[in-house]
């Protein structure tokens, strides 16, 4: 089973979680830029997150054989604070760049009219350096949310194609595939959304533009929950080619849209390691 993680926040994950990932048939990945679970205080702080994003982090992957690539944006939730206005400005040094496949993740969390204004502005970006865009739906009142964004991206101009709705459920999935978006499914182990449900979602709406993505991060998730999801297809009786056309050739067809994706094998090598804390520590932690 060969396996594209399109939405993974690899900078919150172990080496461990890499070389699990690599077995059970992982080979790329997109990590979206997100928040880090506090507030950012200034700008420098996104600079170095973002230059992590296109440095540190493919470097890293590569050595247990995964392909990294990413997506920047300004994330909602940071949309309302004062001190980050300015990051939007940025984004451009980092959307020329080689490993950088979309703008993302963007979208509403309380949807403010500070959220409104960075969302807008992001689309636009997207448009003028002709990359896909990962739009983050709230988990609070998720069908307003969903639909209010299918609105500003409507109202945008960006072709529906380019566009990839995240964190979907059975209630926001029809909207999504009538609007001519990519619909993507967040695989968690609590209650959000989950394999057996993500299955029966497949037998309703077909497998056309849908994308699961493990969106595993700092908090509760689980990187190999894209493998899971096509276990549980098989399962359910569908076949090989079907999961991989939903677990790797869908992602390769939404972010080849950037003309950007590498997707040769990285050979893992051997043995990685990487000493992180433990150089600090010394021999005798
Ligand atoms: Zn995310």
């Amino acid at each position: 089973m060969r396996i594209f993680d399109p939405h993974i926040h690899m900078s919150s994950r172990t080496t461990r979680d890499y070389q699990e990932m690599y077995e059970a048939g992982v080979r790329a990945v997109v990590e979206p830029a997100f928040w880090l679970g506090q507030p950012r205080s200034g700008l420098g702080s996104f600079v170095d997150y973002f230059d992590s994003l296109v440095g540190w982090e493919p470097f890293r992957a590569a050595r247990f054989g995964v392909r990294h690539h990413c997506a920047v944006a300004l994330n909602p939730k940071e949309a309302n604070d004062p001190r980050c206005a300015g990051v939007v400005d940025l984004l451009p040094r980092y959307l020329a760049k080689d490993t950088v496949v979309a703008v993302g993740e963007v979208g509403y969390d309380f949807m403010t009219k500070e959220e409104d204004d960075a969302f807008a502005r992001q689309l636009e970006l997207a448009i003028e350096f002709d990359l896909p865009v990962l739009v983050h739906t709230p988990h609070r009142d998720k069908a307003a949310g969903t639909r209010r964004s299918l609105h500003v991206v409507r109202e945008s101009g960006i072709a529906p194609e380019r566009v990839i709705m995240d964190h979907l459920n059975e209630l926001t999935v029809r909207m999504v595939l009538e609007a001519g978006c990519w619909a993507g499914f967040s695989i968690y182990p609590d209650t959000k959304m989950d394999e057996t449900r993500m299955v029966r979602i497949l037998q309703e709406y077909g497998l056309v533009r849908v994308l699961v993505n493990s969106a595993a991060d700092w908090g509760d998730s689980d990187p190999l929950k894209t493998r899971r999801t096509g276990e549980a297809m098989l399962a359910a009786g569908f076949s090989a080619d079907d999961v991989d056309q939903v677990l790797w050739r869908n992602p390769v067809a939404c972010y080849g849209q950037s003309g950007r994706l590498e997707l040769e094998e990285v050979p893992a090598v051997p043995d990685a390691t990487f000493a992180g804390d433990s150089v600090l520590r010394g021999p005798r932690g």
